[in-house]
C-alpha cells in the first residue's frame, strides 16, 4: 500500500459536478488499497475575485487581512470537497493548512514553507480518513495565517508529500489540473505544442520560474530536494500525463525541451548615477526590503558612471519607484526611468549544456521576423530574451518552430517509453 498526495486546481474543483469527478479519483486510488491525502485549490477564479473584491473595500489593502481573505477561498473548497468524499463512502476530514501542520515563515502573500509537521495527517491516515488540506496556505510561528504566492497549492501538495516521504513508499504527488500534463509551451498560446512525457525537476523548475504556469516553482524545488515524483494529469480526463523527475542521461540528446512566455512585465532604470562601490547593494536591498521579486538585473559603466536597470512585474511598479527614487535621493544624482509594456519569452533545455549555437539560432529566427530584442539573459540551461509585448506570442511561437518542438514531445514520449522496457 503506498500513500499519493493528490492535489486538485482551481478549474478541477470549479463547480459541484466537478467536485464529484475529483472525489471520484480519490476513491479509486483508496480502491486500489493506497492512502491518499487531498490538497484543493480555491474553487475557479475565487482568488481573483477576493482580491478584487477587497480592492473595492481599500485601494491598498494589508498584505495580512489580504492573506486572511484570500485563505478563506481554499477553505471553502476543502469541506466541499471533504462533504463529496463522505457522500461517495470514503470518511474523510477537512483541514486548513495550520491544522495539516504547515508553518510558514510569516512573509505574507509570498511565505514559505519552512517546516510540516506531519503528525496529524499521521493519526488521519491511521484512522483510515482522508485528509483535505487546504492548499495555498500555512501557519506562521506568531499564529499568522500566510498564503504562499499565487499559485502556491502544488507547493502545498509537493511539501506534504514530501513530509509523508510518498516517494520512498511507491506513492507520487499527483498534480490534477485542466490540461493533460507539461507542453512543450503553453497549449493556449502555442497550438502545436506537443506533450512531455517526461520532464526534469530542472528544466520543470526553469519553466515555471520563467512562465509556465502549469506548475509552482517552488513545488519543483521541493520536488527536486526531498525527491518526490511529481505526475501532472488531468483531473477529468484519464491519461498518462507527465512526470517530473531526475534527470537521465538521454535527456541531454534533446537540445530545448519548451518555450515560456512571461508576460506584462516593466523595466526600471536607474541612469546616470556614480559607479562606487556599495550602490547596487543599497539599491537590491531597498527593493527586496519593499518586499519585490526582480527579474533580471542589467548594468553598463561609463568609467565613473553605471546604469542599472531591472525587470519586474507589472503589478510591483508602483512600489519599485517608490524604493528607487528614495535611493536616487541618497545617492544624490541620477534619474529613474520606467518602461511598460515588455515581456520575455524563453527557451529551456537541459541539453543546452552539451550543444552550441542554440543561442544564434533563436536570435536568427526572431531577427528574421523583425522582432527587436530589447535584452538578453542566458543561464547553463536557458536563454531568455526581453521584447515588447506586442511580439510576444509571435515570438514565443517562432522560439517554439525553430526547436521543432512540436515534435519534441514525442521524442520524449519514445525515450520513456525506452525507460521503462
Ligand atoms: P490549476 O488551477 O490546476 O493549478 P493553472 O491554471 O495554475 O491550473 O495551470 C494550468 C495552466 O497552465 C494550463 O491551463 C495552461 O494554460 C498553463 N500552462 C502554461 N505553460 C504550460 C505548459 N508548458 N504546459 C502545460 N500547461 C501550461
Ligand atoms: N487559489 C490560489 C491562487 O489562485 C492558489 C492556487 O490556486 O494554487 O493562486
Ligand atoms: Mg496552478
Amino acid at each position: 500500500m503506498a500513500t499519493f498526495v493528490q492535489k486538485f486546481g482551481g478549474t478541477s474543483v470549479g463547480d459541484p459536478q466537478r467536485i464529484a469527478r475529483c472525489a471520484a479519483r480519490v476513491k479509486q486510488r483508496r480502491d486500489e488499497g493506497h492512502s491518499v491525502v487531498v490538497v484543493v485549490s480555491a474553487m475557479g477564479h475565487t482568488t481573483d475575485e477576493l482580491i478584487e473584491l477587497a480592492g473595492r473595500v481599500s485601494e491598498k489593502p494589508s498584505r495580512r487581512e489580504l492573506d486572511m481573505l484570500m485563505a478563506t477561498g481554499e477553505q471553502v473548497s476543502v469541506a466541499l470537497v471533504a462533504m463529496a468524499l463522505e457522500k461517495l463512502g470514503v470518511p474523510a476530514i477537512s483541514l486548513t493548512g495550520g491544522q495539516a501542520g504547515i508553518l510558514t515563515d510569516g512573509a505574507f502573500g509570498r511565505a514559505r514553507i519552512i517546516r510540516v509537521v506531519g503528525d496529524r495527517l499521521e493519526q488521519e491516515l491511521a484512522a483510515g480518513r482522508v485528509p483535505v488540506v487546504c492548499g495555498f496556505q500555512g501557519l506562521s510561528l506568531e499564529g499568522e495565517i500566510n498564503t504562499l504566492g499565487r499559485g502556491g497549492s502544488d507547493t502545498t501538495a509537493v511539501a506534504l508529500a514530501a513530509a509523508l516521504r510518498v516517494g520512498e513508499k511507491g506513492g507520487c504527488c499527483e498534480i490534477f489540473t485542466d490540461v493533460d500534463g507539461v507542453y512543450t509551451a503553453d497549449p493556449r498560446l502555442v497550438p502545436n505544442a506537443s506533450k512531455l512525457a517526461r520532464i526534469s525537476y530542472e528544466e520543470m523548475l526553469e519553466l515555471a520560474l520563467l512562465g509556465a504556469q502549469v506548475m509552482h516553482p517552488r513545488a519543483v524545488l521541493f520536488g527536486e530536494r526531498y525527491g518526490v515524483p511529481i505526475h501532472v494529469r488531468h483531473s477529468q480526463r484519464p491519461d498518462e500525463g507527465t512526470m517530473i523527475c531526475r534527470e537521465t542521461p538521454e535527456m541531454e540528446d534533446v537540445m530545448v525541451v519548451g518555450a515560456a512566455l512571461k508576460p506584462d512585465l516593466g523595466r526600471v532604470s536607474l541612469r546616470r548615477i556614480p559607479n562606487n562601490p556599495g550602490v547596487q547593494g543599497m539599491l537590491f536591498d531597498a527593493v527586496a526590503k519593499a518586499g519585490i521579486m526582480v527579474d533580471d538585473i542589467m548594468q553598463t559603466e561609463f568609467g565613473e558612471i553605471a546604469s542599472i536597470s531591472f525587470t519586474v512585474d507589472h503589478g510591483d511598479l508602483a512600489d519599485v519607484k517608490i524604493a528607487a527614487s528614495q535611493v536616487l535621493d541618497r545617492v544624490g544624482t541620477g534619474e529613474l526611468a520606467i518602461e511598460i509594456g515588455l515581456a520575455k519569452i524563453s527557451v529551456v533545455g537541459t541539453g543546452m549544456k552539451s550543444h552550441s549555437g542554440v543561442a544564434s539560432r533563436m536570435f536568427v529566427a526572431l531577427g528574421a521576423a523583425g522582432i527587436p530584442i530589447h535584452n538578453i539573459t542566458t543561464s547553463e540551461i536557458k536563454i531568455s530574451c526581453i521584447l515588447g509585448k506586442e511580439h510576444a506570442q509571435k515570438a514565443l511561437a517562432i522560439a517554439h518552430e525553430v526547436f521543432g518542438l512540436d515534435k519534441i514531445g514525442a521524442s520524449r514520449t519514445e525515450q520513456a517509453a525506452a525507460a521503462a522496457r
